[in-house]
């Protein structure tokens, strides 16, 4: 990491400095304000950049530094309460390789693996109860861990915050007269927050950034009329002091304070493996969704009270408790450079660049920033801090800089003038949001041309991949679709692959993928006109364009002399697409490269009308889902025979779809077929429609 680090920053004394001051204008919006600028992941990302730095470079230690701190705040219209002891954060592992660090560490430290208990980290606000003889006198918030705010008549109008523990609790307090502080956290559920949020909106006000601040900015109420129409809720989980307690550890004292009245979260484990533990934390992560409050991980902890006082404490966390994280959908990195890619119809793309970072359980080096409005919009610039998001399986996306970790001189972007494959100047058409490359000759579109013609959707040539393509293009054994056609088993066989094996010889296509690719040209003669269309990469003409044209004009002839009025007078096409095929079609390059595929044998004819098949499915939407193992057919194949039946297939269920038609390992378009009440046939009832043409047989 320090490697990397250096590379990040310059200057470490001055990046360290800027995010110290990052890091605290942050806290104090959140802490102070409950409304945080930027979100906890990408709030974490620079704490956890500015530990890395400081750890890298202790000549610029301050005790003073937020790294140094019980992140906090005490407001100044409550009185304050000084806690009976501090009250700390938690140091944090990211992610399951840091916790069996963690584990690693601990078991050195003791000697041995010792049991820990596993418990939700609830994502709410930290409050202290204080109870004297049994009765609630004092709640606090956290403040800055030393001090707190006195909230005690907010916290009594929570409903599950015992404001007199019960009788048989006293039975394991040392000193059933002495005063004892709880610990916990009080929380909004998620439906209350999503309700408090609604009626914010309605009354043209800001809601919460999420339900942790909501409960804190809900605690920290001057009217506590206000904090009980909140629904805050709370869970108990710690002491401020162990020894108050008959009791020899976490768990124990969890089980007191369930029977002394509190909430106490339901889903703990004492763990006496570290398998247990990572089981513990992935289901955490499984079931995070489905509860009905806000967890952001798991909080580990050594059982034993007498071991934990043996590890103690650090400036800002116990020794014995980490807090495992889990995996954030946020970001800090530093964007490199930004790169403009061109796409097959030479539409320029700036892609951000970015020093390799982990998101959401993957590494995220590209994002796409769309186009120079985008850019501008964003206001992101090379050299930036950029917070980049990635949820799920969701592709990746830049939000925006960092503003304060700028470095100086860092100029806007803005979109080259000339197109950075072929060097051709670019224009931006009116109304229109991409810059284009217009040369004919640009090798980036003939590489995005190429890939397009040998689709699934289009001509679905097995083995003519990116890679190959690519190879074939540099080789020069081909520069357009039509040159596929021309090549040799021995063409292909002896294609460089540009790697080397073990022995450090070069790798070649060779002879048995070379017969596959040439059998599978030869097949790709014989899809249709409107797969051709498709192929071609006619601007706007995708998949169900292409089929509506086919229809109307079903062989290229017919289309060549078509009038633009009339490609426009087809049902779904409209001027611009009619324009866009007219023109493409008069292009001198394009008919050039037309007349070489019909010479070279691709039809370009739709199946004669006199061989069409009775459209018995004609009126009728099709959705497919799911593969089709019986019968080995891919999607497309059964959607074109149904097409061929005069259905029409669509990508997507609604109301309107006829049928779906459900594969093995059908997905969500199974459920929402089931949902809205589609009738869903198996693989045996659509291969007996295919078979025998009929409509299948009604519910
Ligand atoms: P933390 O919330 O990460 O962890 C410590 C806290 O966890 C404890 O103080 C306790 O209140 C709580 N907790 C919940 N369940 C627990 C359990 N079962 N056992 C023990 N403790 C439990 O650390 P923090 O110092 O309170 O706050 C840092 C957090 O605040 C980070 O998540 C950070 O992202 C966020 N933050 C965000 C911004 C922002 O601008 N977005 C600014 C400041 C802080």
């Amino acid at each position: 990491m320090p490697d990397q680090q250096q590379s990040l920053f310059e200057n470490p004394e001055e990046r360290i400095e800027a995010l110290r001051r990052e890091i605290e204008h942050n806290s104090y919006l959140y802490y102070a304000k409950d409304a945080p600028a930027i979100s906890d992941a990408a709030f974490d990302s620079l704490m956890r950049e500015l530990r890395e730095m400081e750890a890298a470079h202790p000549e610029f230690y301050d005790a003073n530094s937020p790294t140094q701190r019980v992140g906090g705040y005490v407001g100044e219209q409550f009185t304050p309460v000084v806690h009976a002891s501090r009250m700390y954060s938690l140091d944090d592992a990211m992610g399951l390789e840091e916790l069996d660090a963690w584990i690693d560490r601990t078991i050195e430290a003791l000697g041995g693996f010792v049991p820990l208990c596993c418990e939700l980290k609830i994502d709410g606000s930290g409050i202290a109860l204080t109870y004297e003889d049994g009765r609630l006198v004092r709640a606090s918030t956290r403040g800055d861990g030393t001090t707190g705010e006195d909230v005690t008549a907010n916290i009594r109008t929570i409903k599950d915050v015992p404001l007199r523990l019960r009788e048989r609790s006293a039975e394991l307090l040392a000193d059933p007269e002495a005063a004892i502080e709880l610990r916990g956290e009080a929380y909004m559920p998620k439906s209350s927050f999503d309700k408090l949020n609604a009626a914010a909106e309605a009354n043209g006000k800001d809601g919460f950034a999420n339900p942790r601040n909501a409960a804190a900015g809900s605690l920290r109420q001057k009217d506590p009329g206000i904090t009980a129409h909140r629904d805050l809720s709370t869970f108990i989980y710690a002491t401020a002091s162990n020894s108050s307690f008959d009791v020899s550890g976490q768990w124990e004292l969890l089980e007191w304070m369930r029977e002394a009245g509190f909430h106490v979260n339901p889903d703990v484990k004492l763990c006496a493996t570290r398998d247990e533990v990572m089981e513990f934390c992935r289901s955490a992560l499984e079931k995070r969704g489905s509860l009905p409050y806000e967890i952001d991980g798991v909080v580990v902890k050594v059982n034993e009270f007498a071991i934990q006082d043996r590890m103690g404490f650090t400036a800002r966390a116990p020794r014995w408790a980490i807090a495992y994280k889990f995996p954030p959908e946020e970001k800090t990195t530093l964007l490199r450079d930004i790169t403009v890619q061109v796409g097959r119809t030479g539409a320029l793309t700036p892609v951000a660049e970015l020093e390799p970072v982990r998101v959401a359980g993957s590494t995220v080096a590209r994002a796409t920033l769309h186009n120079e409005d985008e850019v501008h919009r964003k206001d992101v610039r090379v050299g930036d801090t950029v917070i980049v998001r990635k949820a799920g399986d969701v592709i990746p996306e830049v939000l925006g800089p960092v503003l304060s970790l700028r470095p100086d001189g860092a100029s806007a972007w803005s979109m080259p003038s000339a197109c950075p494959s072929c060097g051709s100047p670019v224009v931006r058409e009116e109304g229109e949001a991409a810059y284009r490359c217009v040369s004919i000759d640009c090798p980036a579109q003939a590489h995005e041309r190429l890939v397009h013609w040998a689709s699934r959707g289009a001509m679905d040539i097995e083995g003519l991949g990116v890679e190959v393509i690519g190879r074939l293009l540099e080789s020069e054994r081909v520069a357009d679709v039509a040159d596929y056609y021309n090549l040799t088993e021995y063409d292909l066989a002896t294609l460089d692959m540009g790697r080397m094996n073990k022995e450090g010889e070069a790798i070649h296509l060779g002879p048995v993928m070379a017969k596959k690719i040439i059998a599978e040209l030869d097949a790709s003669k014989r899809r249709g006109f409107a797969r051709v269309l498709f192929g071609l990469g006619i601007r706007h003409v995708g998949k169900t364009t292409a089929e509506a044209v086919a229809r109307e004009f079903p062989d290229i002839e017919k289309l060549r002399a078509a009038s633009e009025e009339q490609l426009a007078a087809i049902d779904g096409i409209g001027g611009i697409i009619a324009h866009s095929i007219y023109l493409f079609l008069r292009t001198p390059q394009n008919e050039r490269v037309i007349d070489r595929l019909i010479s070279m044998g691709v039809s370009m004819a739709e199946e004669q009308r006199g061989e069409q098949k009775p459209q018995t499915l004609a009126g009728m939407t099709f959705v497919l889902t799911g593969s089709l193992v019986q019968s080995g057919m891919t999607r497309t194949e059964a959607g074109d025979a149904l097409k061929g039946l005069g259905a029409k297939v669509s990508g997507s269920v609604s109301k309107k779809t006829s049928y779906v038609v459900a594969g093995e390992a059908a997905g969500s378009k199974y459920d929402k077929a089931v949902a809205l009440g589609v009738p869903v046939l198996d693989e045996a009832a659509f291969l007996h429609v295919l078979e025998t043409g009929e409509p299948p047989a009604s519910e």
